[in-house]
């Protein structure tokens, strides 16, 4: 076989590319993995993860690595009409996300190095795929796996074009608390937004390392003057958009800059293509909100996973294979319910009419005796994010 040639091309090395080619690596075929950055750089995106997540990254072997870089905490406090509800007896992660990307990079075995470089062209076909480097390096293999994120050129040289279904869906904001945290009286904690109207879904406590990070997600427009001021007074913004958490946190001191993104949702559409599948977030970005992003991510790898084995004993790499993959009744359940989460949780939010309401005082009761329930039955509960779930769906 030539030097160049793989069995299958990563392009991007993110969390999906770097999971894929650490678990493909793993199970003994030849990949390829380029991303443009030799060190993953600092990005606001998901901070924090439920043990199901971790189980995931145990699952693809890369539990080691993951939890090397993040702070555990065994109880979360979950707090809403400025009262504590409940201490759930739950485990989460704190983390950078670069540091999760740059530690399952160290995963990468030395048959399988990351190669540095910006993707220029790519030729796809159903047998072999060229993929073309800027420096003029090229590589070819059968399958080429793009996990790019949200950067689209490299989607759209394969003619798959995007599909934006909510636009300024929300806005994450992050921000570090200046105070230690021995400070706070919670190991973690959870407030949802009081007032409806407010457009405030949630803020969340947690340490990363030895500081209290803030996460606030909102439903404003990103371009509302709101951002703007929040970002001018983080600690008069927290104040004023949710008064009860001061009784948590006297100290509401915010240090350095606060982080913003602006999140659209988006799906990938025309994507059944010879020689070419996509992972992640290139596939379908949803909103942070109900902290779904990772699970999905890392159930594309874990199907993916195996598909491959039966695409590889066969000639050529069609549409049609590859179909299969986004046929996965897990997959396609995964991501159903992401979106369907993602939208629910912001029309809970910001719907009006007598069906919102009434399904926002159903799900705050169902709440309340769910919490009830786990007190009494001392049952570990995964708390991520549970108030944006809707009643029919498996959340806490
Ligand atoms: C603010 C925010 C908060 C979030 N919070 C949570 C949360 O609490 N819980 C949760 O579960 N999810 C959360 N998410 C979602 C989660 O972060 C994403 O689903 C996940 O990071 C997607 O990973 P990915 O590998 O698909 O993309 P990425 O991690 O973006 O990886 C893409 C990679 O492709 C590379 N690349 C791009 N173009 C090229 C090219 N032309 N050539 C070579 N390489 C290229 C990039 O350098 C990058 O390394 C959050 C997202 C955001 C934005």
């Amino acid at each position: 076989m030539r030097d160049d040639r793989h069995d299958v091309i990563v392009i991007g090395a993110g969390l999906a590319g770097t999971s894929a080619a650490c678990a493909l690596a793993a199970d003994g075929y030849r990949v390829a993995i380029l991303d443009t950055h030799a060190v993953y750089p600092h990005d606001f995106r998901a901070e924090k993860l439920g043990e199901t997540q971790m189980v995931q990254f145990d699952g693809l072997g890369l539990g080691p690595q993951a939890r090397a870089v993040a702070t555990a905490v065994d109880t979360v406090w979950i707090a809403r009409f400025q009262r504590l509800l409940t201490r759930v007896p739950a485990r989460e992660y704190g983390l950078h996300y670069a540091d999760l990307v740059n530690g399952l990079r160290t995963a990468l075995p030395e048959s399988t190095p990351l190669t540095i470089g910006r993707v220029a062209e790519i030729e796809t076909g159903p047998d072999l795929q060229h993929v073309v480097l800027s420096d003029g390096r090229r590589l070819e293999a059968r399958l080429v796996v793009l996990t790019t994120g949200l950067g689209d050129v490299l989607r759209r040289k394969v003619g798959i074009a995007k599909r934006v279904f909510s636009a300024k869906h929300s806005v994450s904001l992050g921000f570090d608390l200046a105070a230690p945290v021995p400070a706070f009286p919670f190991p973690s904690l959870t407030l949802y937004g009081d007032a409806f109207g407010s457009r405030i879904a949630y803020v969340t406590l947690f340490p990363i390392g030895g500081t209290m990070r803030g996460n606030l997600f909102v439903y404003h427009d990103p371009a509302d003057p709101w951002v703007k001021a929040f970002r001018a007074d983080p600690e008069g913004g927290l104040r004023a958009a949710l008064p009860g958490l001061a009784r948590y946190c006297p100290d509401l001191t915010v240090a350095g800059p606060v982080e913003m993104r602006p999140v659209d949702l988006v799906q990938a559409e025309d994507y059944r293509r010879d020689g070419v599948v996509l992972l992640g977030d290139s596939f379908l970005s949803p909103c942070p909100i109900p902290g779904t992003g990772i699970g999905k991510v890392l159930t594309d790898v874990e199907r993916f996973r195996l598909h491959l084995p039966h695409w590889l004993a066969t000639p050529g790499m069609g549409a049609d294979k590859i179909g299969a993959f986004y046929d996965d009744p897990v997959k396609t359940a995964s991501d159903t319910q992401c979106i369907r989460a993602s939208l629910y949780a912001r029309a809970l939010a910001v719907q009006n009419g007598p069906t919102w309401t009434m399904r926002r005082w159903r799900n705050f009761a169902g709440r309340h005796v769910l919490h009830a329930v786990h007190r009494l039955e001392g049952r570990r509960a995964s708390p991520a994010h549970p108030d944006t779930a809707e009643p029919s769906a498996k959340s806490a």
